[in-house]
């Protein structure tokens, strides 16, 4: 099939990607010249390896093509993901406009029936108000929102754990049905709204998983107990599972926060609070702040000291910063009167451009040395396999705070530190 992706971030490039190495051939456009311009050259706008290796092998294939010009990319395509980015206003309502002139210019460019498949993750409302826009165009429409994890982007694209696709079209269905045959997983065929809600629903429940297990991480900081422990023994019964019962800081990115606040302002609109929906995130609002109260408990003032934040991305394996709580960490932390300096493995390039004052380093210890305090912030496991021994050595005190739940207490306490996780009495 002849597809098209519009938006090469995160969801384009490996819904693209993937759809390309199943024998489709596939045409990109974004409005960015310049991610274009090194796609051609088959180098992938973040970081994410196995996709750049993919893009590699497809550029080779001349399976992929990049477009500059909307009307050169449309004059061959059949089904039009479209994955750009979405932007909120004040009110944690959508902003369309992109989304609008986007489908307008579709219409007015596309010279045969084409399919729109809106990935990007949007409102019913914003989607049906976008499928108003088709009428009287020969064009249909579907919606298929996308589940994929930063990290293993390319991964979950080729090998889902379900494709949902929402169409009131029976063609449309027919085309989807076509297009994914070669995807084996689950698939929900189903009316655009539900398929909405099934994503925005999805993101809503894994923050109240995390909101969930923050707040009895917290109760045991006062009446004792083993969040870990804890988390593995509620877990274990397969109702709950175990994925996102690991207590931290809270959950960032660019999608739940995003999410969550766009669907209770979404219900809200239509008359309805979604209650447990907002008190997961009133919970992970202020969860972080426990780290600043961990720092001051042990270090009675912040001013004046050296703290050495590890991780400043959102999650491991990724140099995503969009809402990564490593930032208003820092900006905490430096507003109670420390000095910062932060480490990552990948994301210092965009944290540069993002902190002010913080002595950014991909050399741990550089980081640790003369600091009054570490905090973990991400939960690269790296920070597991660290020479601890040596980071006690170069800096000036022997206080951790691990914000992610990452290391073993009892070693840590061997070895000479002060040392606090989330959720585990001091
Ligand atoms: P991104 O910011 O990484 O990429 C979006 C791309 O769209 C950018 O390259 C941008 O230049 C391009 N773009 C924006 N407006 C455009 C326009 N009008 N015309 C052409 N190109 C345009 O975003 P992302 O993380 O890939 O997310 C895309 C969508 O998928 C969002 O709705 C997001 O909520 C959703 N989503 C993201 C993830 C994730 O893990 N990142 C997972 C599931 C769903």
């Amino acid at each position: 099939m002849k597809v098209g992706i519009i938006g090469t971030g995160y969801v384009g490039l490996a819904t693209g990607v993937s759809l390309c190495l199943k024998g489709n051939e596939v045409r990109f456009y974004d409005k960015d010249i310049n991610k274009i311009k090194s796609l051609r050259e088959s180098k992938t706008p973040f970081f994410d390896p196995e996709l750049q290796e993919a893009l590699v092998l497809i550029n080779s294939k001349r399976r992929a093509f990049f477009h500059e010009n909307l009307e050169e990319f449309m004059s061959e395509v059949e089904v039009v993901f479209i994955s750009i980015s979405t932007t909120i206003k004040g009110d944690f309502t959508i902003n369309p406009l992109e989304f609008e002139e986007l489908v307008r210019k579709i219409v007015k460019l596309a010279k045969r029936k084409i399919i729109i498949v809106f990935k990007s993750t949007i409102t019913p409302d914003l989607y049906l108000s976008l499928e108003n826009l088709l009428e009287n165009s020969n064009l249909l429409s579907a919606v298929n929102p996308e589940f994929l994890r930063e990290g293993t982007a390319l991964k979950d694209a080729m090998s889902p754990w379900r494709i949902v696709v929402g169409t009131s079209s029976t063609e449309s269905k027919l085309v989807m049905e076509d297009l994914y045959k070669d995807f084996r997983c689950p698939k929900v065929f189903t009316d655009p709204v539900s398929a909405i809600i099934i994503k925005y629903a999805s993101n809503s429940f894994l923050g109240v998983k995390i909101s969930f297990i923050n707040e009895i991480a917290n109760l045991c900081e006062d009446i004792g107990g083993n969040i870990a422990d804890i988390s593995t023994g509620i877990g274990l019964d397969p109702r709950i599972g175990r994925d996102f019962l690991r207590a931290g800081i809270g959950f960032g990115g660019p999608c739940l926060p995003k999410d969550l606040r766009i669907f209770s302002s979404f219900a809200e609109s239509n008359g309805i609070s979604l209650e447990t929906i907002k008190a997961a995130l009133r919970v992970n609002d202020v969860q972080y702040l426990k780290v600043v109260d961990k720092l001051k408990k042990h270090l009675l003032t912040l001013t004046g000291k050296y703290v050495g934040v590890f991780g400043l991305s959102f999650k491991e394996s990724t140099d995503d910063l969009r809402n990564s709580l490593t930032i208003p960490l820092i900006s905490k932390i430096q507003e109670a009167g420390a000095l910062v300096k932060a480490h990552d493995f990948l994301a210092l390039d965009k944290a540069k451009e993002l902190l002010a004052n913080v002595a950014c380093s991909d050399d741990v210890f550089f980081v640790a040395s003369e600091s009054d305090a570490i905090v973990i912030a991400t939960d690269w496991q790296q920070y597991r396999n660290l020479d601890w021994q040596k980071v006690l050595k170069v800096m000036k005190g022997n206080l951790v705070i691990d914000g992610r739940n990452l290391l073993n207490p009892t070693h840590m306490r061997k070895l000479g530190f002060i040392y606090e996780a989330i959720g585990k009495a001091a």
